[in-house]
C-alpha cells in the first residue's frame, strides 16, 4: 500500500483538480510497452521484452491505479484497453493477478481489450487463456500479408502466421480488430487489396488501415509513396470495404455495421479516460491533460519505491482556445461530424455563422455535407481533414 507524502507534488496537484472538475473515469487505458522485436517505423514508447521486470511493472500500475481509484465507481469501467508496445507478451500470470485486481470495477459489458501480435499465438499460445482472464476484444496489429512489406517494416511475423492467428479469432472471439498499414515502400495496390479481401473472406468485423509515416531521417522515408498514392490506398479501402457493410467511422477505423472501438471511440469524442503506464496520457473530459514519463524505469521505480522522488509525471491546463482547436480536430475527423448547436453551447460561439463562407465552399467542393445541426466531412473532406480545420481556427 502506497502512502501518498508530499514527495507527490504533481500528482497531488493533478488530483486537486481532478476533484474540483468532479472528474469520474469510466475509460482506462494501460500503456504496456513491451515488444519481442522494435519494428523499423515503430514511433511509439517501446522497449524490449526481454529487459522487462513485469513484477515490479504490474505492481506501479496497480498502485498508479489505486492512486485515482476514488474517481472510478465499482462495475462502472465501460472499456479498458491494454495497449503499448505488446501487451499480449506479457506473462499470463501477471495478466491474471491485474484482471483480478480489477474485478471489482469491471461489469459483464465492459470492453476488455489487449493489443497483440501475431507471434504471441503462436508462441505463447495465450487465446484461451486470454478469454478465461474476461478479455473479450483483440487488436492484432498484422499490417501486411505480404512477407517482403513484413521485412521492410522489420516486423516479427511472417504472412502466416497473422492468418493461423485470425483463423484462431474468428473462431473464438466476437469482436476483434485488425490493423493494416497502406503507403509501404514497394507496396501496390494489387497487394493491398488482396489483404483487405483476406480480411472480407475472414469476416474480420473491426479493422483499421494507416499511412506509413516516418520522420524526415527516417532510412525510408525517401521511399515512401507520394500523398497521392496513399490517398488511393485509403480510397480503395473505403469503396472496398463500405460495399460490403462496413462503416468508416473514423479516417482510419472501419467497423462492420455499426461496430467501433469504445475506448477510441471515446478518445475522438471527448470522454474522460485515465492513464496508466508510461507515456501514457490521460483527460478528465474538460480542460486537464496530463501524460506520464516515457521511461518504464523511472516510471515503475516511482509507483513502487517510497524512496524515489523523481516526478514522473507533466499536466496542464487547456485554455479554452486549446480546447476549441482539439475538438474540431477530433470530431471532424469522425464520420457523424461536428454538432454545431453542442459546439456552440460549449464555446459560445456560433461557428454556423461566424463560418457560413467557409461551410458553403465545403459543401460546393463536395468536401462536407449539413444534416439538421451537424456539419460532416465527406470522405474526400476527410482525407483532407487537417487542412480543412486550419481554416476554422
Ligand atoms: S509491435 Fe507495434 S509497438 Fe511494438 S515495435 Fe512494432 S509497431 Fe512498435
Amino acid at each position: 500500500m502506497l502512502f501518498y507524502n508530499d514527495y507527490m507534488d504533481s500528482h497531488l496537484e493533478l488530483r486537486e483538480k481532478l476533484l474540483s472538475t468532479q472528474t469520474e473515469f469510466s475509460y482506462v487505458y494501460a500503456h504496456i510497452p513491451f515488444c519481442d522485436v522494435i519494428c523499423h517505423y515503430c514511433d511509439f514508447y517501446t522497449e524490449k521484452t526481454r529487459l522487462a521486470d513485469f513484477n515490479n511493472f504490474f505492481q506501479a500500475l496497480e498502485n498508479e491505479f489505486n492512486f485515482y481509484s476514488d474517481f472510478i465507481s465499482p462495475k462502472k469501467l465501460t472499456s479498458i484497453y491494454l495497449g503499448g508496445g505488446t501487451p499480449g507478451a506479457s506473462p499470463l500470470e501477471k495478466l491474471d493477478l491485474f484482471f483480478r485486481f480489477l474485478k471489482q470495477y469491471i461489469d459483464s459489458i465492459s470492453e476488455i481489450c489487449i493489443e497483440a501480435n501475431p507471434k504471441d499465438f503462436k508462441e505463447r499460445n495465450t487465446l484461451e487463456n486470454w478469454i478465461s482472464l474476461g478479455i473479450n476484444r483483440i487488436s492484432m496489429g498484422v499490417q501486411s500479408f505480404d512477407d517482403s512489406i513484413l521485412k521492410t517494416l522489420g516486423r516479427n511475423h511472417r504472412s502466416i502466421d497473422a492468418k493461423e492467428a485470425i483463423l484462431q479469432l474468428k473462431n473464438k472471439v466476437e469482436n476483434f480488430s485488425i490493423d493494416l498499414i497502406y503507403g509501404v515502400p514497394g507496396q501496390t495496390l494489387h497487394s493491398f487489396e488482396k489483404d483487405l479481401q483476406f480480411l472480407l473472406e475472414n469476416n474480420v468485423p473491426h479493422i483499421s488501415c494507416y499511412n506509413l509515416s516516418l520522420t524526415k531521417e527516417h532510412f525510408l522515408y525517401k521511399a515512401l509513396p507520394s500523398d497521392q498514392t496513399s490517398l488511393s490506398f485509403i480510397q480503395l479501402a473505403n469503396t472496398l470495404l463500405e460495399s460490403h457493410g462496413y462503416t468508416q467511422y473514423e479516417i482510419s477505423n472501419f467497423g462492420k455495421g455499426q461496430l467501433v472501438s469504445k475506448n477510441n471511440w471515446n478518445y475522438w469524442s471527448g470522454g474522460s479516460y485515465l492513464a496508466l503506464g508510461p507515456s501514457a496520457s490521460g483527460f478528465n473530459g474538460k480542460n486537464i491533460r496530463w501524460k506520464n514519463i516515457s521511461n518504464w524505469k523511472q516510471y515503475t521505480n516511482f509507483w513502487t519505491d517510497q524512496r524515489n522522488q523523481d516526478q514522473v509525471l507533466e499536466w496542464e491546463e487547456l485554455s479554452l482556445k486549446q480546447r476549441r482547436i482539439e475538438v474540431l480536430y477530433t470530431k471532424l475527423r469522425l464520420k457523424e461530424g461536428l454538432d454545431l448547436e453542442w459546439f456552440s453551447s460549449l464555446f459560445l460561439e456560433d461557428l454556423e455563422h461566424s463560418h457560413e463562407k467557409v461551410f458553403d465552399r465545403w459543401q460546393k467542393e463536395g468536401l462536407a455535407q449539413r444534416e439538421k445541426t451537424k456539419i460532416f466531412l465527406t470522405f474526400k473532406g476527410r482525407m483532407l481533414c487537417d487542412q480543412l480545420v486550419q481554416e476554422l481556427i
